[in-house]
Parts: structure tokens; C-alpha cells; sequence
């Protein structure tokens, strides 16, 4: 399958709105949906061509991409309209992080329509949808794999297949359950220094540069110092991932403990201050 000129995007938030602005600005005929219409407005000003619900994005596209929020959300889009109005034998690409058995499951039902079927959730944050620096993680089949990438590398750097339907989610849970203790380890070793009155400015300088380095410190170990809690990554989204892998991690018959801890403090940090702060803020709650 040749990638043809018009690509449907659907979900222009943080990650989504920079992601669709690089296939556009590589040439393609950019046709998008978002729940809030305003989240569009620059891409619609730069050209791309607004349409009020996904049938209608589909009905039009041979491509489409989602990168809504949640596995709730990506049923709404995909079931309300994406799947039915699909145009044959059309490329649909999920890469919200979601479910692996949704993935599985719209794979399957795709098929049965004639449609290809992709999940491909990302990782690299604000920064790396900005820069088109994302890794991507795809599952489903490598025919449609193959040919999704011309597109997917317009929006990232490291892009691989990770096997059949659902794997690319696996593997992102993967990355999930890694940055779950990584963040509130941040969080934790930043009080230490803090409450042993430090200079944050050497601790954070000397550790770039040890075995505590990571890519938490470099994203959140100046924020978490300065008190910024401006969202890259919303505490919410964090949440729903964590949620999503201890669920899978029950049907491995897996204990994963640190993941357990983790997702109970962001829980908290939910309740006492809401879910739209970035994952950083996790450093109220520790010290
Ligand atoms: P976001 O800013 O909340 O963007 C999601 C966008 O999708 C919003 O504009 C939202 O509309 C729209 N949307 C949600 N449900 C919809 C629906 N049913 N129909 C139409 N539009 C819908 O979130 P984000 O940070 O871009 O993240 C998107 C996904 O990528 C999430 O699954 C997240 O976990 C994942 N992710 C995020 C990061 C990161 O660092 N931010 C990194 C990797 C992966 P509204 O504006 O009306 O809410």
C-alpha cells in the first residue's frame, strides 16, 4: 500500500496537535477532529481541513490516526463512527496508550471489516512530539507495519515492531511500569537532598553524572526543584497507565509491588490536588 495524501488525525492535545503538525508540514492533506474544537484552531489556520465527528474523518481519509486520552475514549471514536465509516481497505492507527486486549480486539474487528489495523502508542513526551523524536511502539501486522512507517517516521526517531496486535501497548506498559517508581525515586532522593539543606543546584549536577542519572531526572529534576507542576504528562493520563498495566500484570499473575506503591501515591496525589499537573508533581506529596 502506497501512503496517499489525505491523513485523518483525531485528538489534538498535547501529544497529538505537534504530531499531526509534522504530517502536515511534510506535505500530506491533513484532515482532523478533536473533542474541543479550539485545540485545532492552529492547524486548521496553518490548512488542514476540520470536520464535526470521525465518521466524517474517515469517510474522507485512507489514513487515520487517534491519540485521544483514554482506552474509554478510544472506544467512543473508534466505535462511534471511525470503524463503520472507514473507507475500504484503510490504514487505522490507534496510538493513544491503551488497552492491549482493545487493541487486540479493534484489530480483530477491523480485519472482519476489511480495514488494517495498527496500535502504535508512543513514547518522548511534549518534547519528543515537539521535535519528532518519539520512540513508537507497533503492533498488528508487518505488511501494515511497513506500511505505516514513511508516516510514523515524520513523528518519530525509534520506531519498531514489537509483534501481533496489542504489542506495541505492551511494550509502552512496559515503559510504564519503569517510570513509576523511576519518578517517585526522583521524587524521594530530591527530598533527601532538599531536607538535608544541600544546594539543589550541585545535587542535581553531580547526580546528571552518577548511577542515579536517568531520564526522569532529566525531564522533572529541575521542575520537581523549582516547583513547576506545569503538565507535560498529566498526572491523570499516568494514573490510567498504571491502572491499565497493574491490570495486565493480574493476568500474569504477577505482584508488582513498586508499581502497586506508585500508582497508591499518585492516587493520593489525585485526590488532594487533581489530575492536570504534570507526573512531576508527585514531589508535593514526598517531602
Ligand atoms: P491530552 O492533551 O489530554 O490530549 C488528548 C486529546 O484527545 C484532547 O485534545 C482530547 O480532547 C481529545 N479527546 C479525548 N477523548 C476524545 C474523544 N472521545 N473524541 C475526540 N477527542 C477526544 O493528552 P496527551 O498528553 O496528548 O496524551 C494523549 C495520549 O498519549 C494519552 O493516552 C497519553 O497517556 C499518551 N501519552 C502522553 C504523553 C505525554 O507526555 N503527554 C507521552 C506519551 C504518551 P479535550 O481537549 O476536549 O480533552
Amino acid at each position: 500500500m502506497t501512503i496517499p495524501g489525505k491523513i485523518g488525525f483525531i485528538g489534538l492535545g498535547i501529544m497529538g496537535a505537534p504530531m499531526a503538525g509534522h504530517l502536515h508540514a511534510a506535505g500530506y492533506e491533513l484532515h482532523v477532529y478533536t473533542r474541543s474544537r479550539s485545540k485545532g484552531d492552529q492547524l486548521i489556520g496553518s490548512g488542514a481541513v476540520w470536520h464535526g465527528n470521525p465518521a466524517s474523518v474517515a469517510a474522507t481519509c485512507d489514513v487515520v490516526i487517534t491519540m485521544v486520552s483514554t482506552p474509554q475514549d478510544v472506544q467512543q471514536v473508534w466505535h462511534g463512527g471511525l470503524m463503520d465509516s472507514a473507507r475500504p481497505d484503510a490504514l487505522l492507527i490507534d496510538m493513544t496508550t491503551s488497552s492491549p486486549s482493545l487493541a487486540q480486539r479493534l484489530h480483530d474487528e477491523g480485519r472482519a471489516k476489511g480495514l488494517r489495523v495498527l496500535d502504535a502508542p508512543v513514547s518522548g513526551g511534549q518534547g519528543g512530539a515537539k521535535a519528532a523524536t518519539l520512540a513508537i511502539m507497533v503492533g498488528g501486522d508487518v505488511v501494515d507495519y511497513e506500511a505505516a512507517l514513511p508516516l510514523l517516521e515524520k513523528m518519530g526517531r525509534k520506531i519498531v515492531h514489537c509483534g501481533r496486535a496489542g504489542s506495541g501497548q505492551r511494550v509502552k506498559l512496559t515503559n510504564q511500569v519503569l517510570i513509576a517508581s523511576n519518578v517517585l525515586g526522583l521524587a524521594e532522593g530530591l527530598a533527601f537532598a532538599r531536607k538535608g539543606a544541600l544546594d539543589m543546584k550541585t545535587v542535581l549536577s553531580v547526580i546528571a553524572e552518577s548511577t542515579g542519572a536517568s531520564t526522569m531526572l532529566k525531564a522533572y529534576g529541575q521542575k520537581m526543584v523549582d516547583g513547576d507542576w506545569a503538565a507535560g504528562f498529566f498526572v491523570d493520563h499516568f494514573i490510567k497507565d498504571m491502572t491499565i498495566a497493574l491490570e495486565e500484570a493480574d493476568h500474569l499473575g504477577l505482584d508488582l509491588t513498586s508499581l502497586r506503591n506508585s500508582l497508591h501515591r499518585f492516587r493520593e496525589l489525585q485526590r488532594r490536588f487533581g489530575g492536570t499537573d504534570g507526573i512531576q508533581s508527585i514531589a508535593r506529596l514526598v517531602g
